[in-house]
């Protein structure tokens, strides 16, 4: 474990510093993940105290049925970097509430935010062996012995769905129970009746946030064609404003990708989408691995793409980067019909005053999480979670206790 006293006094602001140095995000925003990934500690703790049993009506005088619920036991937690912190909460919290040990792999690019927590957790008092972090380049190895482990009785994992899939095969073999927080692909629908200023602040808080790398991410902007024009223009003017720079660095707005493959990555989504025949409104032309080395590091200009449709591999794949494609959509049903043509379904959000229409739509999304004229929906109130390839299980809220615990039916005879 880390130098005790090279951490003596450690707040949020210095968690936020390691977070800034080691995964990239500006320093506001992660002095917001801090208090984000605090909030489930404390929820958690609380909800500790509701763990509630039943008891059953008798199918007989002489019999009671009970219903206890019981830690499940060691959990095997696999987390990703676009969150070091409060991914690491949303996990650890819960199974601690329930009584369960923990063993957490972080992901290789931040496991110092992870180790500052652990520290934190020692000298608050969490006994010795429920909390393990085994930070690790060998992720395969390690996934295969959280998974393979017989004393391991749930994985929780957050991160893409491609691994997410190989882990629940591997958890399939001692038939672990599981939760898989995985990628997403969320659509913003813009309507014609919507407040469009609203929109644009909306979908570009949720676009740019971590330079566009988390899972709620808006991914695709669909507006109603009637206000297409205005939407785009409005927003690629305010996309104009970010300052993109080192995260430390207050003047900064945005900072930088996580590696060069991810920059090499979007890359070549804005290419292909040119390729088809979109156009960029503000941003960066393809770049190449050269110019990327000499001048832009692994910072990525916010860039906004118009004209985008459906053969495009942006308007399909995460683009996890600050690149943002424009659909146009002429009625409600091709509005719901594409938000809903991708394997994921974790975030989609709506704009709309229409209430009626609000209710209809959010009905018909394919989602696990509906913002109605809202973009910042997170909070360890409520149940965060997909549906398709976007995962299953929720963590936070009332609902994110019960995948750490195991019911168990008790019947009384002889009474
Ligand atoms: P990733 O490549 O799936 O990695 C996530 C974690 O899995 C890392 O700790 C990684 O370790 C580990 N890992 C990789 N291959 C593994 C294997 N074969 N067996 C066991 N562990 C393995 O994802 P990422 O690029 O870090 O994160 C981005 C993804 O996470 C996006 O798709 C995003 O949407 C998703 N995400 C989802 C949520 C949600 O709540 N739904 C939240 C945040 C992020 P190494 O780092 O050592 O490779």
């Amino acid at each position: 474990m880390s130098n005790t006293s090279a951490l003596s006094g450690i707040g949020q602001d210095d968690l936020a510093k390691i977070m800034t140095l080691e995964q990239g995000k500006v320093l506001e925003e992660a002095r917001g993940e801090v208090a984000y990934g605090a909030a489930y500690i404390e929820w958690f703790a609380e909800e500790a105290k509701r763990i509630y049993g039943d008891v059953l009506p008798s199918m007989s005088q002489d019999r009671r049925s009970l219903v206890i619920k019981q830690p499940i036991g060691v959990v095997g937690a696999i987390t990703p970097w676009n969150f070091p912190v409060a991914m690491i909460t949303r996990k650890v919290a819960p199974a601690l509430a329930a009584g369960c040990s923990i063993v957490l792999k972080p992901a290789t690019e931040t496991p110092l935010s992870v180790l500052a927590i652990a520290e934190l957790a020692q000298r608050a008092g969490v006994p010795s062996g429920m909390f393990n972090v085994i930070p690790g380049m060998n992720a395969v190895q390690i996934g295969e012995q959280l998974t393979g482990h017989s004393l391991v009785k749930k994985v929780t994992f957050t991160g893409s769905t491609r691994v997410g899939k190989i882990l629940m095969a591997q958890a399939a073999q001692t038939v672990k129970r599981t939760s898989m927080e995985l990628g997403g692909n969320a659509p913003v629908l813009v309507f014609d009746d919507a407040d469009i200023d609203k929109a644009v602040d909306g979908a570009l808080a949720a676009k740019f946030r971590n330079a566009g790398q988390t899972c709620i991410c808006t991914n695709r902007i669909l507006v109603q064609s009637a206000v297409y024009e205005e939407f785009l223009s409005k927003f690629t003017k305010k996309v104009q404003e970010f300052v993109i720079g080192d995260g430390l660095d207050k003047s900064s707005t945005m900072g930088p990708l996580i590696t060069r493959t991810a920059v090499n990555g979007v890359s070549s989504l804005v290419e292909d989408a040119l390729n088809k025949g979109a156009k960029l409104t503000t941003g960066t032309k393809p770049i190449t691995d050269d110019s990327l080395e000499s001048e832009v590091g692994f910072f990525y200009q916010p860039t906004v793409i118009r004209d985008a449709d459906q053969s495009m591999r942006i308007a399909k794949e995460e683009v996890f980067g600050p690149v943002v494609p424009i659909f146009k959509f002429e009625t409600d049903d091709d509005a719901i019909a594409m938000a809903n043509d991708t394997e994921f379904g974790l975030a989609a959000y709506v704009f709309t005053k229409d209430q009626s229409r609000s209710w209809r739509v959010s009905e018909g999304l394919e989602y696990g999480m509906v913002g109605v004229n809202e973009t910042a929906i997170s909070s360890e109130v409520i149940p965060f979670g997909g549906v398709k390839e976007s995962g299953q299980g929720r963590e936070g809220s009332k609902y994110g206790l019960e995948d750490y615990l195991e019911m168990k039916y008790i019947c009384l005879g002889d009474v």
